[in-house]
């Protein structure tokens, strides 16, 4: 396969990109415009980037929004009952087919890499199962990252650690917590002592939701820096939502960014849910209940954008889109200053293969898997702008998808 006259990121001039079997096996500059021959893909003078990737999302919730009950208030809370309602009727086959439908919308909007949250505080372990079995059957579609996720917490919930043991035993890829919904600090505390155990022991990733609250006096993100920190895992362990950091005073903040920085950890914040879902407590003056996402990045840290819901109790919007988020995300972070505009895809790609932890196993250059996409924009800016959509999805070297540009005709 050979992909001429593509726009790479960060680099001048027109490329011509070649693939043998599943890997890119050459890329080199073109000293002027190719005319394609019979089988090429022709990129047309627009980016060629690396897929997409959805750092955080809850697939197991995904499309129930509205069965039976629809959350008329829009809160956190309400949507916690929508969902037990819900939870009542889910069986495996359920749970498979909204996983397959999800992981579809997603890679029709050129997403190749997924970590999906799945709630493990279930005697049954259920959900996992399912999801386990969705993460083979959907491998010509999408890697899929699987998270031992204890929605109802790990020490405050009866064999909350058994089980998330066993869900790592049963395959789960990332060890994950929610040590600001424990019923105490010190549960909280000792659930990351515990998490960070499990995943030291197994070789598990971590992915915590960590301080998804309003609560400035929720410090849960530098208890996980710095067992991330003394253990030497930074690169393994990633924060997300911390949305507490956006309450925090910025004495505070100033120490806790020494910490976060020394740590190495990745930071993912869901933009479009936060806003939604936090500030709820607060008359006005309202909180955006967002984590300090522009002040992280420009203290060179890694931090990427994630959608967290599609359709489900919590979040009733979404389309597998994840421009849609970068584009709420930079309007709501105060990243909209050109030089952000103009490197804004790393929000949703590099920096996101990087909390994913994928290495050599993303991105444009020789010897790594031949899996791009052709973006229907010729720069960042353009590509957020226009909310591009992928003309072309390749993966393993053939083509996934292609999409035939609309066309608006004026009578
Ligand atoms: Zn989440």
């Amino acid at each position: 396969m050979k992909i001429i006259n593509a726009t790479l990121r960060k680099t001048p001039g027109l490329h011509t990109v070649m693939c043998e079997g599943e890997h890119i096996s050459a890329i080199t500059l073109q000293s002027a415009h190719v005319p394609p021959q019979a089988g090429d893909i022709d990129a047309q003078g627009q980016l060629l980037i690396a897929p997409f990737v959805e750092p955080h999302i809850h697939l197991d919730a995904a499309l129930t929004a509205g069965q039976p009950e629809w959350n008329l208030s829009g809160t956190l809370f309400e949507g916690i009952e929508r969902w037990a309602q819900r939870k009542e009727t889910i069986t495996h086959e359920d749970t498979k087919q909204r996983a397959h439908t999800t992981l579809r919308m997603l890679a029709e909007h050129g997403i190749q890499h997924v970590r999906t949250h799945v709630d493990v505080t279930d005697p049954t372990l259920a959900a996992l199962r399912a999801m386990i079995e969705v993460r083979e059957e959907t491998r010509h579609l999408i890697n899929l990252q699987i998270v031992a996720f204890p929605q109802e917490d790990i020490e405050s919930y009866a064999g909350g650690r058994e089980l998330m043991t066993l869900a790592v035993e049963l395959g789960a890829d990332v060890v994950g917590g929610i040590p600001h919904f424990e019923n105490t600090r010190e549960q909280g505390v000792s659930s990351i002592k515990f998490l960070m155990d499990l995943a030291e022991r197994t070789g598990c990733l971590v992915d915590v939701h960590c301080d998804e609250t309003d609560d400035p006096h929720s410090r849960f993100l530098e208890v996980l820096a710095e067992e991330a920190r003394v253990r030497g895992m930074g690169s393994r362990v990633t924060a997300s939502h911390t949305t507490a950091m956006g309450s925090y005073d910025n004495a505070y903040c100033s120490k806790l960014f020494r910490l976060l920085k020394a740590s190495g950890i990745n930071f993912v914040s869901c933009p479009t849910e936060s806003i939604h879902l936090q500030g709820r407590f607060d008359t006005f003056p309202k909180r955006r209940g967002v984590t300090r996402v522009a002040e992280l990045d420009r203290a060179g840290m890694n931090v990427c954008f994630g959608q967290d819901s599609i359709k489900d109790p919590w979040y009733p919007l979404g389309n597998g889109n994840i421009l849609r988020v970068l584009d709420a995300g930079l309007h709501i972070c105060h990243m909209m200053g050109f030089e952000d505009l103009a490197r804004s895809l790393d929000l949703v790609t590099d920096n996101s293969a990087r909390t994913l932890d994928l290495g050599e196993r993303y991105g444009i250059a020789v010897g790594r898997p031949a899996n791009m996409l052709v973006l229907d924009a010729e720069s960042d800016y353009e590509a957020v702008r226009r909310q591009a959509k992928a003309r072309v999805s390749i993966r393993g070297g053939k083509v996934l998808m292609t999409r035939v540009p609309e066309r608006v005709e004026f009578s």
